[in-house]
């Protein structure tokens, strides 16, 4: 047997011994692979009689909310105390698409405070910490849908998977791959899509769905972003974008709405690296992206306590903008002439 079937047979025997109270967790600002795997995770696991609660620490943006019971999603800055209740009943937390507790924000207290209930990891980033009673890490899967429906696939058959799952599972592995352009594009993966578009997926459907359902202020953003924002810097071997909080008002942002601005920059020949910078009321959120050789995930560790996948990641600065900016000027010059050596 190898190592994931065992793992397999470690959760079949954890979820045995009667219905189990799960909350299933995902990490700070929501994205199509974190609710998709979530939501479809809980749907599967109340197939097999359990009651299972997803929760997540903020709002999800609003173009997943064709997702079929995403409205019952938890989301701990509306509504804490239902959170908080969730998670201390809980006998099994699981921990999906992040790795690290102290990234769940505020959620993470009452977490570490259940000091009974198993938790489990299910999560495609690197180097997950020795917190977890059992983990499924796979920093090869392109998503954790793809993740979960391997689980799904072992733990209960295929069966388990209805429409609506198949399309929160699509919907995560549609995102998270860029459309099928990023890594880990496996046939394996391609297989699984199979499945899921014989289960009732409607691709263009979802597509739609999610990157054609924009308010109209998020494409102006992305001309303002594309025209006035977007810096080169170090003869176009980086790039950033910074955006204040004045700024996304004047186009109406709503959660989500810069998904996928810090990709453009990499669209320009030359450009390894690409930074976003988002102001929000208590500090800047730090998005990374690179191309090739150049591990973003180590630069967010090593300069703005964050972390990640090697050619996306993020991080937090608790500096001004003008101060972030310069220090990432500097540490871009510094990261990129040691990749050279
Ligand atoms: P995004 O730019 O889409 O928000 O994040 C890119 C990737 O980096 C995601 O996989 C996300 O989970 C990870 N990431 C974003 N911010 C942080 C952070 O502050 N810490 C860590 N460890 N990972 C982050
Ligand atoms: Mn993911």
């Amino acid at each position: 047997m190898n190592r994931f079937d065992e793992k397999i047979t470690e959760l079949r025997d954890l979820l045995s011994e009667g219905p189990k109270r799960v909350a299933i967790v995902s990490n700070a600002n929501p994205d199509g692979d974190s609710v998709g795997s979530s939501i479809a995770w809980a749907r599967v696991l109340r197939g097999m009689g359990h009651s299972a609660d997803c929760l997540v620490p903020n709002k999800y943006p609003y173009f997943l909310d064709w997702m079929e019971g995403i409205s019952d999603v938890v989301i701990y800055k509306e509504d804490a105390e239902k959170a908080n209740k969730i998670v201390s009943e809980a006998d099994m937390i699981f921990c999906l698409d992040f790795n690290r507790i102290d990234r769940l924000e505020a959620l993470s207290e009452a977490i570490t405070a259940n000091e009974t209930a198993k938790r489990i990891l299910i999560d495609h980033h690197l180097d997950p910490p020795a917190d977890f009673h059992l983990e499924f890490s796979d920093p090869k899967s392109c998503s954790t849908s793809f993740l979960v429906y391997r689980i799904i696939e072992k733990l209960t058959g295929l069966d388990a998977i209805d429409k609506p799952s198949a399309e929160d599972l699509y919907a995560g592995i549609m995102t998270d791959t860029g459309n099928f352009s990023f890594s880990y594009l496996t046939p394996e993966l391609f297989r699984a899509v199979a499945v899921l578009v014989e289960k009732g997926v409607n691709i263009p459907e979802i597509n739609a769905a999610v990157y054609n359902s924009y308010i109209e202020g998020r494409v102006r953003l992305l001309g303002f972003v594309l025209i006035e924002k977007m810096k080169l810097i170090h003869d176009g071997e980086a790039a950033y974008i910074s955006l204040k909080e004045s700024e996304l008002r004047r186009f109406n942002f709503k959660v989500g709405d810069s998904e996928g601005f810090v990709n453009y920059p990499l669209s320009i020949a030359g450009v390894k690296m690409s930074a976003m910078f988002l102001e929000t009321r208590k500090f800047i959120r730090i998005s990374l992206r690179s191309r090739g050789g150049v591990d973003v995930s180590e630069f967010a560790a090593k300069y703005f306590d964050g972390g990640g996948h090697k050619n996306a990641a993020g991080g937090k600065s608790f500096e001004s903008m003008d101060k972030t900016i310069k220090k990432y000027e500097k540490a871009v010059k510094e990261f990129l002439r040691d990749e050279k050596n």
